[in-house]
């Protein structure tokens, strides 16, 4: 089965990092065209043979003026948009005492309400043509409380995340647009080196498939949440944890 990717029009968030650059390559691999929106613009790399469908946009997407720009910008080049992934998160390890007010608004404005600005934008674009894939990210810490690594605004941020997934989905399906959401386990990336390897062996130990995950594990995923046959998918959230969850 074709993923009816190539020729697509994709906005990937946080695409200057490691599950957003994996799932920007991935879908550009699939042929479809990519604006890849981080804060900063080195690390956005396109991989090879993507010319003249590959456009870096730096910006903060927590902001109204951001997340439309970065819609605006596919719209003008691109000609309309097709797929978003709201990638872009910030991570925090808190304690009950310590969660400075400044920490949870920044966790929450880029996780939480970042995702419902760039759903937004993208949404009215998407609505036009009638097709849609959004695709945004929770945590595994949204079901387990974060354990001993994520801090209380991370967890209720990406928690968040599940039911602005439902609620989207709800609003958006009419218009011909799937809305889900993926909930990764332990992926290795610059986000997760914070926890340090006693952590992280821990967490392997527990995991069924006996290894932290990689960012094109969950790329594989939202690629298929992407895809044009996906459309009778909206409104989930998919663990992508290696089983982590039952164990
Ligand atoms: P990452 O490597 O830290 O990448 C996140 C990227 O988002 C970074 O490039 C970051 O830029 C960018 N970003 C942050 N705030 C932004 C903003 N306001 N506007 C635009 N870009 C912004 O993290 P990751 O591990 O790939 O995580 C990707 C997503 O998966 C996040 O939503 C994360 O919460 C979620 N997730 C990750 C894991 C995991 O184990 N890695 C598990 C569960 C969920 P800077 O580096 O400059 O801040």
């Amino acid at each position: 089965m074709r993923l009816g990717l190539d020729g697509r029009v994709a906005i990937v968030t946080g695409a200057g990092s490691g599950i957003g650059a994996s799932v920007a390559r991935a879908l550009a691999l699939e042929g479809s065209a990519i604006v890849a929106a981080d804060l900063h613009e080195d690390g956005i790399e396109p991989p090879a043979d993507c010319a003249g469908r590959w456009l870096a946009v730096p910006g903060d997407v927590a902001t109204p003026s951001g997340a439309e720009r970065v819609v605006d910008i596919a719209v003008e080049t691109f000609g309309r948009v097709d797929v978003l992934v709201a990638c872009a998160g910030v991570y925090e390890t808190g304690t009950l005492e310590d969660v400075d007010e400044k920490v949870w608004d920044r966790v929450h404005d880029v996780n939480l309400r970042g995702s419902y600005l760039c759903a937004r934008a993208a949404i009215a674009e998407m609505a036009k043509r009638g097709y849609g894939r959004v695709i945004l990210f929770s945590s595994i810490a949204a079901q387990t409380g974060g354990g001993v690594a994520a801090g209380p605004a991370y967890v209720a941020a990406k928690a968040g995340i599940i039911g602005l997934t439902r609620s989207l989905a709800q609003k958006a399906g009419p218009l011909g647009i799937t809305v889900n959401c993926v909930a990764p386990g332990v992926i290795d990336t610059p986000m997760t080196e914070v926890m340090g390897p006693e952590v992280k062996q821990d967490v392997v130990s527990k995991v069924p498939m006996r290894r932290t995950g990689s960012p094109d594990d969950v790329a594989f995923v939202v690629a298929m949440l992407a895809s044009e046959p996906a459309g009778y998918l909206s409104g989930t959230h998919l663990d992508v944890n290696g089983g982590l969850h039952m164990t």
